[in-house]
């Protein structure tokens, strides 16, 4: 049994909240560079032109890439042989997110439902546990802003909708939500599970690069098909029209009861701040 002091993941969870909103990731960024070379609309250009510039005046000033600092979400993977010592590991992650979010100057935004008062401190972190094998602790951070994400769906549909239905919802939503979810997007799907599953396999799946391929050819299809159907929408960067709607479409499957077919649908702005540390 390995022991991991609860204080490491506090300060490597306040580290990966700072850097994730400070930082946009090499291959989002490297996004931005090819797509800006690949459109042919001014205003695309001009929109690509100043995400690059933000992200790098965010990486020199320290100053985040958004003013939504987002919910933080994480995806924890504990091995079966590690044991937290000072504190539960919620406790710790939670606490590291409210060190990062302070420290940082990141802006809270977490809320009552019903009050709407601030609850002060960007709490509680939104985390998903796993227990696997072995003896690491591996955490994903993601800081997901209130504007792309209120543009997501979960929907149940009987299996007689196929393929052909679920790819009907995925693009209209996308249509719908137009420019509100700062695109170019980023477009999390998960199909079959439950329904709360579906939805955190959507989120989960934006976890993966950009420019992986999903490992079952038929998926990595789907993915594509769906990737180039929304780019046709002529929504472009920040809804101005162009090519790029959309940077990439990540399918994540589940197994679902034989009556149902769920579909969740996660929508991620341009601003695709994540994070991960193995311990
Ligand atoms: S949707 Fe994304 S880029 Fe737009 S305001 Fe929210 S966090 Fe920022």
């Amino acid at each position: 049994m390995r022991t991991i002091p609860a204080q490491t993941i506090v300060d490597k969870v306040a580290e990966m909240c700072i850097a994730a909103n400070r930082e946009l990731p090499a291959d989002v960024l490297q996004a931005f560079k090819t797509q800006q070379a690949a459109e042919e609309n001014p205003a695309a250009k001009e929109i690509f032109r100043q995400l690059i510039e933000n992200a790098e005046l965010s990486r020199e000033t320290g100053l985040p890439l958004c003013q939504d600092c987002g919910l933080a979400v994480f995806f924890v993977e504990m091995g079966e042989d590690v044991r937290v010592e000072g504190m539960s590991l919620r406790e710790a992650v939670n606490a590291g997110m409210v060190k990062g979010y302070k420290e940082g100057y990141l802006r809270k935004s977490s809320c009552d439902p019903f009050t709407r008062k601030n609850t002060g401190d960007n709490g509680p972190a939104i985390i998903h546990f796993d227990i696997v094998p072995g003896d690491k602790l591996k955490i994903w951070m993601m800081a997901k802003g209130g504007g792309s994400e209120n543009m997501s769906r979960v929907m149940m549909f009987p299996p007689a909708a196929g393929w052909k239905g679920l790819r009907e919802f995925i693009i209209k939503r996308i249509a719908e939500a137009g420019p509100n979810p700062c695109p170019p997007v980023l477009v999390g799907i998960g199909i079959g599970g439950n329904f709360e599953l579906a939805a955190i396999n959507s989120k989960k799946a934006l976890l993966r690069d950009i420019d992986d391929t999903h490992p079952d050819p038929e998926v990595a299809k789907l993915e594509e098909e769906v990737l180039s159907a929304i780019n046709k929408l002529n929504i472009g960067p920040m809804g101005l029209g162009g090519k790029t709607t959309c940077l990439a479409v990540k399918i994540a499957t589940a197994p679902c009861h034989l009556a149902s077919l769920p579909l969740a649908v996660n929508v991620q702005c341009h601003s695709a701040r994540h994070k991960e540390v193995v311990l």
